[in-house]
């Protein structure tokens, strides 16, 4: 098997489950007890939080424990508007968010709130100068990705974040798809809350943090026990975080070597794609990039098709996100980047981890060419394409 879906979710590595499996077995205690089978579970958790607080400069008391990146975003938002309803009722985000913003975004909508969805560039960045225009008096919040899941882009947040800051709006970032991937610190980037979640940074899923800048007034998401100094009730899935803060600190020691590599052989395969598939574009900025990510427009095929093809073939890939990937619609981040519904279907995208090799991408492009080539030939609309391109 290829397995080239790290957008989507990645592998548990060894040492991150290893850390997890006494919370089961041995040290099962309720942190919250006084009993030392708690403590053992307590520490952990407190440890856990230091080292994921360092991975981003943060302090330890600015971190919550969450089930999700999904609820992280939720918390965030949700919160925010709650808490600042005197301040006003308009928010500021994209329309190349996740859905775990989006929706939320959707519900706040249906509860009264106004919310500006700023466009992005054909590469997938947003203009800071159209974030500075829609900034209103009644602004209460903004939030924008660090990174895109499909496209891979990174957001020029700390300049966002800049002209937030100038105007006394918060500022939130959904970093799921960044953190463990770049570098990532809140106080360079001046943000006030970000989310983040262990699954895409070979962590367990299940298991989220909102970090939370201290002064921050955010309501409680989940009401109940005294957990997470009270604003995040819930028994703490130690394991998961265990997991979570074993994954930031591996994250952190290998980013380095992994970035280095990941974008070699990203670099290869984007090079391989375009030079040996015609009618193909590169989905997002070429530099300014994950350093995993590869996503590609390619014309007449449905991308559906394409990924069912690559599967007989035991390489798993993903057409925009994990979550859309069920529906028939076309991604929202690429018609947001000017694709035509048309070619945002045909779209496929590759993310790639450090156990990747040079051969299993070579093994990809191949099948690839062979099943993009057989199902040009008896696809309609790639004789439309190249009818319109007037190349027949
Ligand atoms: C995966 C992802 C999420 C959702 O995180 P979960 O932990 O799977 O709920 C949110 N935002 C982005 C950008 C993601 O890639």
């Amino acid at each position: 098997m290829i397995y080239l879906d790290n957008a989507a979710t990645t592998r548990t590595a060894p040492e991150v489950l290893e850390a997890m499996l006494p919370f089961y077995t041995e040290d099962y205690g309720n942190p919250g007890g006084i009993y030392s089978l708690g403590m053992a579970g307590r520490k952990a958790v407190n440890q856990a939080r230091r080292i994921i607080a360092g991975a981003i400069g943060a302090g330890q008391e600015e971190i919550y424990f969450t089930a999700s990146g999904t609820e992280s975003d939720n918390w965030a938002l949700r919160a925010a508007a709650e808490g600042c309803r005197e301040k006003g009722r308009h928010l500021i985000t994209t329309g190349i968010e996740h859905h775990a913003v989006l929706n939320t975004c959707r519900y706040l909508e249906g509860q009264g709130f106004e919310v500006t969805y700023l466009g992005v560039e054909e590469d997938g960045l947003v203009d800071p100068e159209a974030l500075r225009a829609a900034i209103r008096p009644d602004t209460i919040m903004v939030s924008v990705m660090l990174a895109n899941n499909e496209i891979g882009v990174i957001e020029p947040v700390k300049q966002l974040c800049a002209i937030a800051r100038e105007r006394g709006v918060l500022f939130h970032t959904d970093a799921v798809q960044a953190f463990g991937q770049i570098p990532v610190n809140v106080g360079e980037l001046g943000i006030d809350m970000l989310s983040a979640s262990a699954h895409k940074l070979n962590g367990p899923k299940g298991v989220g943090m909102l970090y939370v800048r201290n002064g921050v007034k955010l309501p409680s998401f989940i009401h109940g026990g005294a957990q997470e100094r009270g604003r995040r009730a819930g028994t703490e899935n130690v394991p998961g975080i265990v997991g979570f803060g074993a994954a930031a600190a591996r994250a952190v020691r290998i980013m380095e070597e992994k970035a280095q590599q990941e974008t070699q052989l990203r670099d290869y395969l984007i090079r391989r794609i375009e030079t040996e598939i015609p009618h193909c574009r590169l989905n997002g900025h070429r530099q300014r990039r994950l350093p995993g990510n590869a996503s590609f427009s390619f014309a007449g095929v449905e991308g559906e098709s394409v990924l069912i093809r690559l599967d007989m073939e035991g390489i798993c890939a993903s057409s925009g996100s994990a979550c859309t990937s069920a529906a028939q619609e076309p991604s929202h981040v690429l018609l947001a980047i000017g694709r035509k519904a048309e070619e945002a279907r045909g779209s496929l995208r590759l993310t790639l981890s450090e156990e990747n090799t040079r051969e299993e991408l070579d093994t990809v492009v191949e099948s690839l060419k062979a099943i993009i080539g057989e199902l040009r030939e008896i696809s309609p609309s790639y004789r439309e394409f190249l009818k319109e391109q007037q190349y027949i």
